[in-house]
């Protein structure tokens, strides 16, 4: 790495951003014998993998390719079948391990390095690119991304520094975590250009919730259930079988976190009109079992001597203050009643509440609390095969600018290596 002491420089080819994004493809363009130069806008490379799952970087999935891709949607699976065939999630892996990072698989499809360490995989992506020949410049913001009379690219830097090149890849991620220097300076380029975006939303941020009740149960976790978003008319805008957390402020953990995009669109949406949001998470407490089949517990266990009560009879384990939360939805008189007093309408409401405890959302905790911008540059503009900017020739758009985002699991890292994979290829060329 270099200090700037240049006014003017050039390079075959230019990557903006060392974020994983960046670094990767900046290696990859690299190892075909092309100069690189890297510009980074902060101090230091790959902010966000450094504060990555938990600082332990859930770095890619154990899913097969195929499948990781349908995670991003239908147009963003279509858009990734071929950067997950020619970099499927095992090649990820397989290259962190010749990186010197072996990786481990952990619950809910994640791999993280063996030593649970984000800082390994950082450096290991620096250090590739450096080894390869990668000239990486710090504190170097690019203002402007312009192209030249002469077919080139001329990249304008703070502090009226230039740089040219035949070739650029931008990746400058999103506007979510700005204190990690991303702070949506890719868009201001994109319209610039001419290309058409697609509304940068939050998305993998916790919800917030109006209800007074469920700050109340802050700090209590549902490991089993499945989260479905509602709206008002009760139509299921998307459902996520992963954990849920209640907070102090709403709903977190990867079952509310993988639904907010819908919730920020729902609120840019009613901003724009002027009305509330009226949604709700709705958490089954029960994903295995079938309303009927609770119910027919609830009525034989009703009908069983001594009458056990109903935390008793569920054959899953609910926290009181969350059972309580459970009857007052289902409007018992008590929180944990014997199941033997309780009616037939009543069993048919507390089933419900349990298939379903409605926890009322309006919002996104926003992009400061985001794990990734859902939105960025629209698909139809750049080519799948080689992340090349169909309008513009010489530029390539990867990472977390593009309009594609999955949902938590080391599937947006995928994302951005496969696009890295492709686009440093394909610059190099
Ligand atoms: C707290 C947190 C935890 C996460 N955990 C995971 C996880 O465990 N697994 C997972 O798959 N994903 C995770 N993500 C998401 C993941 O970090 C992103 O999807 C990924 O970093 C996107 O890569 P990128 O290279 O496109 O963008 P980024 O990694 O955001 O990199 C963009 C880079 O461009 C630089 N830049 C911006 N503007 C300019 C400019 N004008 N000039 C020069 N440089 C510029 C930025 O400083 C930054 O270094 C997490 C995100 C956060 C915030």
């Amino acid at each position: 790495m270099s200090g700037t002491h240049w006014n003017e420089t050039s390079a075959d080819v230019i990557v903006v951003g060392a974020g994983a994004a960046g670094l990767w493809a900046a290696e990859r363009a690299a190892r075909e014998g092309r100069s690189v130069l890297l510009l980074e806008k902060t101090a230091r490379t790959g902010s966000k993998v450094l504060a990555s799952g938990g600082t332990r970087c859930n770095l890619t999935t154990t899913l097969d390719a195929r499948p990781a891709a349908a995670l991003f949607g239908k147009s963003g699976a279509r858009f990734l079948e071929t950067a997950f065939r020619v970099l499927p999630p095992r090649a990820v892996r397989a290259r962190f391990e010749e990186l010197g990072v072996p990786t481990v698989d952990a619950p809910l499809e994640k791999i993280f390095p063996t030593s649970g360490r984000a800082v390994d995989v950082r450096d290991a992506l620096e250090r590739a690119a450096l080894t390869a020949g990668v000239r990486i410049e710090l504190e170097c913001p690019v203002e402007r991304v312009e192209p030249a009379p002469d077919g080139t690219w001329i990249l304008a830097i703070a502090g009226g520094r230039v740089a040219r090149a035949a070739r650029v890849i931008l990746c400058p991620g999103g506007k979510s975590y700005p204190r990690t220097g991303t702070t949506g300076d890719g868009y201001r380029w994109l319209d610039d250009l001419g290309l058409e975006e697609v509304e940068p939303v939050p998305a993998l941020a916790p919800l917030q919730s109006p209800a007074a009740w469920v700050r109340e149960l802050a700090g209590i976790s549902i490991q089993e259930g499945e989260a479905r978003l509602v709206d008002a008319a009760g139509v299921v805008i998307g459902r996520r079988r992963r954990p849920v957390l209640f907070t102090h402020r709403g709903l977190s953990g990867p079952g509310a976190m993988d639904l907010s995009e819908s919730v920020a669109r729902a609120r840019v949406d009613a901003d724009r009109k002027r009305v509330r949001v009226e949604l709700a998470l709705r958490i089954d407490l029960a994903p295995d079992l079938g309303a009927d089949a609770l119910r027919a517990l609830l009525l034989e266990a009703g009908g069983r001597a001594g009458g056990p009560t109903l935390s008793r009879v569920l054959p899953f384990e609910v926290p009181r203050r969350l059972l309580e939360a459970v009857a007052r939805q289902a409007g018992l008189r008590e929180p944990d009643p014997r199941a033997n007093q309780i009616e037939r309408e009543a069993r048919t409401r507390l089933v419900d509440a349990l298939k379903g405890l409605s926890v009322p959302v309006d919002d996104t905790l926003g992009f400061d609390q985001a794990e990734v911008t859902a939105g960025g540059l629209a698909l139809h503009e750049v080519d799948a095969g080689s992340l090349r900017v169909k309008k513009h020739p010489g530029l390539y758009a990867i990472g977390e600018i593009l309009d594609l985002q999955g949902p938590i699991g080391g599937l947006n890292f995928q994302a951005a290596f496969a696009t890295a994979e492709l686009a440093g290829r394909a610059a190099a060329r």
